[in-house]
């Protein structure tokens, strides 16, 4: 069979993605930098291996591809992609689609998208979620670039998709970086939702005394109701694993320094390039950043005191916790769907957030039961343009919200860290304040700096205060 697509890096992400192109009839010709890796991937594919074209430069690779070629590239993201596009290139022809699948920043997809257009090339920035799993089987996947191009690879792309009750969780979000974007804040969104639920795990653990076990047990019960989602069935399956060697909780043994590689703080300082502020990933990225310094926390924990008269049990009603954290979910969510909302105005990209909804309702990190009603929000009318005011989510919040207030000031009586949790509470008292407090500021900055103000009662923009008279 003649093969249309070739696929280079054959790490974690790219060795699943060719598998499971080929699984769906696809033949797929393959490269990777160590090249010893590609035999032995073909040694291992097992009946898929018919269909895997190895290739060991890329020469061959595009000799072995039938033009227009399609070429996707799962390499690390940074330097090593433009490598790749760098040495590929010579090979191609004008017309050619190159793909890069990894988590780019959605800035070089940009860059790389304008360079491969003025030299007759065509690129796509393709977002790719669910890891390793999602790869094999179904991943979650975010397109940007031009729609003809995703034309000519939507056969492919959705079949290797997600299906979200046969509905391929795939779709072209936008041109040039859209889909990188909205992968960003996919994962920004999955920060924000890690954080709480490990907010939550702290209160249990640490204002309630439960054991690992016993908290699994509690996010495997939550997992059938308003919460169900990817992230808490597998927070239950982490915090009831033992570890073989000692016998211990895992979750005891695994040390509380958090890794990140960069997409959650791309989303907040993309975010505040767009002058938004998605309080809940920010925290979220504060959170990992604070965990990796755990030198300067054990120091400070003999120094810092314990509070006197903290409760062992937080006062909390029962199922406030459910509720608080199916708050703070919601905010979350709406908080990254803002910020996409304030990218699409700001790059013309006409984005359709209930398709990006829609497509993360199968295969990626953050699927959830809330992201149908997340997209059906969409679709309607939708006051402020901001998913905490659609009518069915003013409903939950309207639930929700008090126990989220007694978790999140339990929290702070009794000094348990919930910077998420906190963060969620304070954005929606903002937004619920017609009138807040920036009053004061314009007042400051005015003394201080003669900034000017606008008044209630008058149009214009450059009033003063009667300061020092
Ligand atoms: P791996 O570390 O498993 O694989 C990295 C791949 O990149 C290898 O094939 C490696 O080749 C290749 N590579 C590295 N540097 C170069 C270079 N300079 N030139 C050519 N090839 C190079 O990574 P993953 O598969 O986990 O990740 C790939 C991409 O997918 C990344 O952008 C990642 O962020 C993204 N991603 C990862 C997810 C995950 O869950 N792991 C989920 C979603 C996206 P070699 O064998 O020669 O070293």
């Amino acid at each position: 069979a003649e093969a249309r697509i070739g696929l280079v890096g054959l790490g974690v992400m790219g060795a699943n993605l060719a598998l499971n192109i080929a699984d769906n009839g696809f033949p797929v010709v393959v490269h990777n930098r160590t090249t010893s890796v590609i035999d032995d991937f073909i040694a291992n594919a097992g009946d898929l291996a018919d269909r895997l074209v190895p290739a060991q430069d890329y020469a061959q690779m595009a000799a072995a591809l039938t033009p227009p070629r399609a070429i996707i590239i799962m390499v690390k993201a940074g330097g090593p992609v433009d490598a790749v596009i760098d040495e590929l290139k010579p090979h191609l022809d004008k017309g050619d689609i190159i793909i890069d699948a990894g988590n780019a920043d959605f800035n070089d997809t940009r860059r790389r998208e304008a360079d491969l257009k003025d030299e007759g090339y065509r690129f796509v920035g393709m977002g790719v979620s669910g890891g390793e799993e999602g790869a094999r089987h179904g991943p979650s996947i975010m397109v940007g670039g031009a729609p003809e191009a995703y034309a000519e690879l939507s056969e492919i792309v959705e079949a290797i998709a997600a299906k979200y009750q046969d509905v391929p969780c795939a779709a072209h979000m936008g041109p040039d970086g859209a889909g990188h974007f909205v992968k960003t804040v996919h994962n920004g969104i999955e920060y924000a939702d890690m954080q709480m639920i490990a907010e939550i795990y702290g209160i249990l653990r640490d204002g309630d005394g439960r054991s690992p076990e016993a908290i699994g047990e509690i996010f495997h019960e939550w997992n059938q109701g308003p919460l169900q989602s990817y992230l808490v069935e597998i927070t239950a399956e982490v915090l009831r694993a033992t570890d073989p060697e000692t016998g211990s909780p895992m979750v005891d043994i695994i040390q509380d320094m958090a890794g990140q590689k960069g997409t959650g703080r791309w989303t907040v300082i993309e975010a505040l390039k767009l002058g938004q502020s998605p309080s809940t990933i920010e925290a979220a990225v504060a959170a990992r950043s604070w965990s990796a310094g755990k030198p300067l926390r054990e120091t400070a924990e003999g120094l810092l005191k314990e509070l006197p008269g903290a409760e062992t049990a937080l006062p909390l009603l029962e199922g406030d916790l459910e509720r608080a954290l199916l708050a703070a979910r919601i905010i979350g969510y709406s908080q990254g769907f803002s910020l996409l909302r304030a990218a699409s105005d700001e790059f013309d990209w006409n984005l359709d957030l209930s398709s990006a909804a829609e497509i993360w309702r199968a295969g990626c990190i953050i699927r959830s039961s809330l992201l149908d009603d997340i997209a059906t929000a969409f679709r309607e009318d939708l006051p402020g343009d901001t998913l905490v005011l659609a009518p069915s989510f003013v409903r939950m919040l309207n639930d929700a919200i008090p126990a989220l207030r007694r978790v999140v000031s339990q929290s702070a009586i009794n000094g348990l860290a919930v910077p998420a949790l906190s963060s969620a509470l304070a954005y929606y008292d903002t937004l619920r304040k017609g009138r807040g407090t920036a009053a004061l500021i314009q007042g400051q900055r005015d003394f201080f700096g003669a900034h000017g103000f606008e008044r209630t009662d008058k149009d214009g923009t450059d009033y003063h205060g009667p300061w020092g008279q």
